[in-house]
């Protein structure tokens, strides 16, 4: 399966009720070959790797002290909310930062961009009008930005939240195992 290796962010822990802003806390990066979760210190090395996992897999190996042999560091499974992001999407560019949102009803996230001077933009027309505004931005592209939203992991939604649609329901795993 060509760059099936997928990357994700985990929002809220489960454990504590949603704040009023679900926000990813931990980004981790599956091994492509041994399939274990590694924790990814920083979004900035999280982007790094989402941005071109296609061609470069994300493997154990890549993080310091490392390697195949040692257990996870996080496991899969519902005590926190998993969210999986698109393969290669752009590195947000210096200064910026991406930012996601998870609604309320875990429906789906939001993507936005913070400019370095804390402005927000939401949409592909606001980075591009500030980009114009903003010519010291050079090289910085609309194209570098992205407001795709990640797939947020059904088997994984806390059961405390209502849905629309209780086909979910089947998926419930109501044990906090740790
Ligand atoms: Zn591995």
């Amino acid at each position: 399966m060509k760059g099936g290796q997928e990357i994700s962010k985990t929002p809220s822990s489960s454990k504590r009720p949603m704040s009023s802003q679900g926000s990813v806390d931990i980004y981790a990066a599956q091994c492509k070959n041994c399939l274990k979760w590694r924790v990814i210190d920083t979004q900035e090395e999280f982007e790094e790797i989402r941005s071109k996992v296609s061609e470069e897999p994300f493997l154990c190996s890549r993080k310091a002290n490392s390697s195949c042999d040692e257990p996870a560091d996080i496991e899969y499974d519902s005590t926190r909310t998993w969210v999986i992001d698109k393969p290669n999407l752009p590195k947000t560019p210096q200064g910026f930062k991406r930012s996601l949102v998870l609604r309320k009803d875990y429906s789906k996230l939001d993507a936005y961009y913070i400019t370095p001077a804390g402005k927000k933009l939401r949409t592909r027309n606001e980075i591009g009008a500030f980009l114009k505004e903003n010519p010291q931005f050079e090289g910085v592209s609309v194209t570098d930005f992205d407001f795709s939203s990640p797939k947020i992991m059904q088997d994984t939604i806390p059961e405390t939240v209502e849905q629309k649609d209780s086909a979910n329901k089947k998926f419930k795993i109501a044990k906090d195992e740790v």
